[in-house]
């Protein structure tokens, strides 16, 4: 697309460090820890339920590749995958993009990544009552039918 960051910038194709037929991954230019990396659909949609299941192969073959390989080249001990679904939800560029995000011990990325203290109930952790969660489970139960 046009305005697409991601479809227009040079930049990103010289980034490119994996692809497929339909996917493909490179460093962000503003990464939380050392090779935290983007993976895109070739195909520019802003959703993930606009990804095809044959893009949703390609985005996951990618990520399992890119495991193995942050491991490798950066040590990484665990990892956070996230999408930012929405303008709403803080998505900046209107292109599907997943991060990865690789973590060891002692790295100088945010340190207590948890999406829950930014985005849920910040400040508390308390558990929802038993009941309140009985009711969510009917709501989405019904919502499925
Ligand atoms: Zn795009």
């Amino acid at each position: 697309m046009k305005n697409c960051v991601y479809c227009t910038l040079p930049e990103i194709q010289s980034r490119k460090a994996v692809e497929n037929d339909l996917a493909m991954a490179f460093p962000t230019n503003i990464p939380i820890t050392p090779g935290h990396m983007l993976v895109i659909p070739k195909r520019c949609v802003a959703k993930y339920e606009d990804l095809t299941v044959e893009e949703r192969a390609a985005i996951e073959d990618l990520r399992m590749k890119l495991v193995k390989a942050l491991k490798k080249a950066f040590g990484a001990e665990g990892f956070n995958f996230a999408w930012n679904d929405g303008k709403l939800a803080g998505q900046s560029v209107p292109h599907f993009h997943l991060h990865i995000i690789q973590r060891k011990t002692g790295d100088a990325g945010i340190l207590e990544y948890e999406p829950r203290k930014f985005i849920y109930r910040p400040g508390e952790r308390e558990a929802s009552p038993e009941r309140e969660l009985i009711a969510v489970s009917e709501l989405v139960r019904e919502a499925l039918e």
